[in-house]
């Protein structure tokens, strides 16, 4: 059926490790790294004997993000025993949330399409499960090694709903971002996909436009990045669409994604599906919700990006994209507020922030809301360049000495001579411009307007930037005019 259109359908099911200080039923450190097996006790090990403890921080993470994603919650919740043997899992199961009670059910994300506006994606899940150590397969060992490091945090799983409603790649991508930055707003997860502390697993399938069935899915790993998202998806599903081209059915299995080769590569058949022996988990206790303790967590929740992107345009006037920049952190967009507050030129304010302080917080390695200029030493760099104290130009200079200094903006205009105090030096230089070039002057008294810009160039270039552009040809007309 070559020519035919197909439409495509990507399911996303999400994982994030949880920001917790302890693992998820013991007291071993959460943190990422660190030598193998050093953050390991009898629990996270699975040794006989030994008991859970819940974090009630972990559950308190879930449990706003649930809310944050507009999810109905189960009020009383239990954990499972998810039953699978593999090295990575030393108790032989995974404690996981089974069946209709997981903490967070029937919610939305809203992402932006391309052209701004909004799509709700349905999300039937969120549940809290502890994450698995980690195999390393070393060629030249010939076996595997295990890292129990891992095992035991805290992890939320966040499970879109059928039939899907992302149907784009850009739109599975759109939907990682999304979903990155309300668990970065909300503080549960540091959401660091390339070192896999957010996971995302799309299950892209195809079918032809206007088909009532759904295609067979596969599922896909290992995508480190949202742009290996997009081109996971994007890989999957014209590989999909060439096997029905072709005459061949898409076999459900899972396919790890290999980012340099920009491949899918196949990892295991999913046949059937794989059986868990799931039951509840008796060393643990239900979950009971007081009322007014949702109450008190829902009061947490701070405005979300997609919603505060909108205000930031309209209160600040600033474009979409700049405004996109700016709440994909919590922490930058909130700096930017504090120095848009006490600017008159919010827009100014955002291009400074997006443009010379995010550069030269890059290249030192650190945020543009951590750097050593201060929200109102930003907003005080844009005051001098708009009452005209020192141009655009000098700017970009004294932005550098602030970040290095962490002086505003007027200290280091002073310290460095920066502002042409008066007209009086300026008024010097024309002259001095006007009377070295006299051929110019005749040309400009001949009735060649065009000349006055040279004029003006060659001041500009002799105040190396620290005259305005408006000043000089002020000036430089009423020098003409005395002559
Ligand atoms: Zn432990
Ligand atoms: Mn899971």
């Amino acid at each position: 059926m070559v020519g035919m259109e197909y439409e495509i359908s990507v399911g996303m099911e999400c994982h994030a490790e949880l920001l917790t200080e302890s693992k998820m039923f013991c007291g071993c450190r959460n943190e990422f790294g660190g030598e193998p097996n050093t953050r390991t006790c009898p629990v996270c090990l699975g040794l006989p004997g030994s008991l859970p403890v819940f974090n009630q921080k972990a559950v308190e993470h879930v449990l706003r993000t649930a809310l944050a994603l507009n999810c109905d919650i189960s009020m009383h919740t239990i954990f499972h025993r998810k039953n699978y043997f593999y090295p990575d899992l030393p108790k032989g199961y995974q404690v996981s949330q089974y069946g209709n009670t997981p903490i967070g059910v029937d919610g939305f994300l809203e992402i932006e399409r391309p052209d701004g506006t909004l799509k709700k994606i349905r999300i039937t899940r969120v549940h809290l499960e502890e994450d698995t150590g980690k195999s390393i397969h070393s060629e030249g060992l010939g076996y595997s090694v295990m890292d129990y490091n891992r095992s035991g945090v805290p992890l939320m799983e966040i499970v879109t709903a059928f039939p899907p409603d992302i149907t784009s790649p850009e739109e599975a991508r759109a939907y990682a971002e999304a979903l990155r930055s309300v668990l970065l707003y909300l503080g549960v997860s540091d959401g660091r996909m390339e070192q896999g502390s957010l996971r995302a697993e799309p299950n892209p399938s195809v079918r032809p436009k206007g088909s009532e069935t759904y295609g067979v899915k596969t599922e896909l790993k290992n995508l480190n990045s949202f742009r290996s998202v997009q081109r996971g998806v994007e890989y999957e599903a014209k590989r999909h669409v060439a096997e029905i081209e072709a005459g061949r059915a898409v076999v459900q299995a899972t396919y790890g994604w290999d980012d340099e080769k920009g491949v899918s590569v196949l990892q295991r058949l999913k046949e059937v599906e794989q059986e868990y022996r799931y039951f509840p988990e008796p060393d643990l206790i239900p979950i009971d919700f007081e009322a007014g303790y949702v109450q008190e967590m829902r009061a947490t929740i701070p405005e979300l990006p997609v919603p505060r992107k909108h205000r930031l345009m309209e209160q600040y006037g600033l474009p979409a994209a700049d405004a996109t920049q700016i709440v994909a952190e919590r922490a930058l967009a909130d700096f930017y507020e504090a120095s848009a507050k006490g600017s008159k030129d919010p827009k100014a304010v955002a291009n400074w922030l997006l443009g010379d302080l995010s550069r030269l917080a890059n290249a030192a390695n650190t945020a543009a809301y951590a750097s050593p200029i201060s929200a109102q030493n930003l907003a005080g760099l844009v005051g001098v360049i708009a009452d005209g104290t020192i141009t655009g130009k000098i700017g970009k200079q004294v932005i550098e000495t602030m970040f290095s200094s962490g002086k505003p903006a007027a200290d280091v205009i002073k310290d460095q001579g920066l502002t042409i105090s008066g007209a009086d030096e300026v008024v010097a230089m024309v002259d001095r411009v006007v009377a070295a070039n006299p051929d110019v002057v005749e040309k400009i008294k001949a009735g060649n307007d065009k000349s006055k810009a040279f004029l003006v160039g060659q001041v500009m270039k002799e105040a190396k930037g620290r005259a305005r552009p408006d000043d000089v040809n002020r000036l430089l007309e009423e020098a003409l005019s005395r002559l």
